[in-house]
């Protein structure tokens, strides 16, 4: 089916054929209509299947052509700046045949440049959820014109901890309006905020969100633990890469990876939580413009990043949940382009793999890597003083929650 069945409004249907979409996505197919009727929708999809695109184009519909009052109708909750700065960038192109405004709201930035646009009136507000609350508290920003109230990557919100100010804000829009929350899993937790934020939800679910994007090609390389980063400055070599990301566990692990590869003369950007907010808009257009040939980043920062021609994932270290695995692996291959994603394992991470390899119903293959001087798997040596956790004393471990545990058991 064509994007002109779907009764976008007409200059969003300019937007969408300026943009260069032909076809709709499965996901965008099915929850076009469902909003574009005002229903309330809860829905879940792999990333890199168009989700953003299937929220955004029937609310640009609905909204009309023309920018109105000074208070926004539309609010979009990302769980991260990069994210909100993705979503805002997208609602920008695809209502660009309309004079609607559209802003990003997120924390790590000065307020001054946010004031003054908010000052100016925005239709369509995208907004982590700290920043926004700041805005709401001084009486800069009311939600009391709010139609559409978007909850994005509920999952990972609450995995960050952003529960209650969700709560919160949610509670500040009228309770009149149309809401959509997209949530990868939906396990017990992110039920009662559904239950809670949405009247009579539609439910779409694109049954891919354990599966990995066809078209990318994926393989396991076993290797002890000290021969983690020869074995990637291998792989390197004999990739046939133009751009390169990959991903650690650990903030500091992620520093040390790139200090390491720029040692050994790769040009390597850096992206996570504790870098600023210029470092990390400056990691990001560097490594989209080719300027960074290999970027460093971990879960969190990565999420939903969408850098158009990454050729190779490799996971430095086994992700912790194996929903990071399929969203990990998701940011190659996007777009019905090819990509490769490679995983180093330890044999301390043996068991990380099968828990992977059950979640997405599918074998990793696993591969040796021709020519390296491989040594006997030998297990890891006692760690390092461990990573410490903010807000808590130097050395404490990061608490496995609830909601981690019963992601992991799945
Ligand atoms: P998302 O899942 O929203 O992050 O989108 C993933 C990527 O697919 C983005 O680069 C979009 O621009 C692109 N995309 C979304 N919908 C379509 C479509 N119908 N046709 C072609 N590309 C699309």
């Amino acid at each position: 089916m064509p994007f002109r069945a779907l009764n976008l409004s007409d200059p969003v249907f300019r937007g969408v054929q300026a943009a260069g979409y032909t076809e709709p996505t499965p996901i965008q197919l099915r929850a076009i209509p469902v909003v574009l009727g005002g229903g309330d929708l809860i829905g879940s999809a792999q990333t890199g299947t168009g989700k953003t695109a299937a929220f955004a184009l029937p609310i640009l519909s609905r909204l009309g052509a023309h920018a109105r009052g000074r208070q926004p109708r539309v609010l979009v909750l990302e769980p991260t700046r990069e994210l909100a700065a993705q979503v805002e960038t997208a609602f920008r192109d695809f209502a660009r045949f309309t004079d609607l405004r559209a802003l990003a709201v997120f924390g790590g930035v000065g307020y001054g440049h946010q004031r003054a646009e908010l000052s100016r009136g925005v239709d369509i507000i995208v907004a982590t959820p700290g920043r926004l609350m700041d805005y709401l508290k001084d009486g800069t920003l009311s939600l009391r014109d709010i139609s559409v109230l978007v909850l994005d990557e509920v999952d990972r919100m609450l995995d960050m901890g952003f529960l209650p100010v969700v709560k919160d804000i949610i509670a500040r829009c009228p309770k009149n309006r149309q809401t959509l929350f997209f949530s990868a899993t939906v396990p017990p937790e992110i039920q009662a905020i559904a239950s809670f934020a949405l009247r009579n939800p539609t439910r779409i679910e694109v049954g891919v969100n354990r599966s990995v994007n066809q078209s990318v090609n994926h393989a396991v390389y076993p290797v002890s633990f000290e021969q983690k980063f020869d074995l990637l400055v291998a792989l390197l070599a004999q990739a046939n890469f133009d751009s390169v990301l990959v991903f650690s566990r650990t903030k500091h692990g992620a520093d040390r990876i790139a200090r390491r590869l720029k040692a050994a003369n790769h040009s390597v950007a850096v992206l996570h939580a504790n870098r600023s907010q210029n470092q990390r808009i400056e990691a990001l257009a560097g490594f989209k413009s080719g300027k960074y040939e290999i970027m460093v980043a971990t879960d969190i920062a990565a999420r939903g990043i969408d850098v158009a021609g990454v050729t190779h994932v490799i996971n430095y270290d086994v992700p912790e949940n194996p929903e990071d695995y399929v969203h990990r692996i998701g940011r190659t291959g996007r777009a019905q382009a090819v990509g490769d994603a490679f995983t180093l394992v330890t044999p301390e991470n043996a068991q990380d793999v099968r828990d992977i390899e059950r979640f997405i119903g599918q074998k990793i293959p696993e591969l040796r890597l021709e020519g390296f001087d491989y040594k006997p798997l030998a297990p890891r040596p006692p760690q390092s003083a461990p990573e410490k956790v903010r807000g808590m004393p130097a050395g404490t471990l990061r608490p496995r929650s609830g909601f981690r545990r019963f992601r992991s058991r799945r």
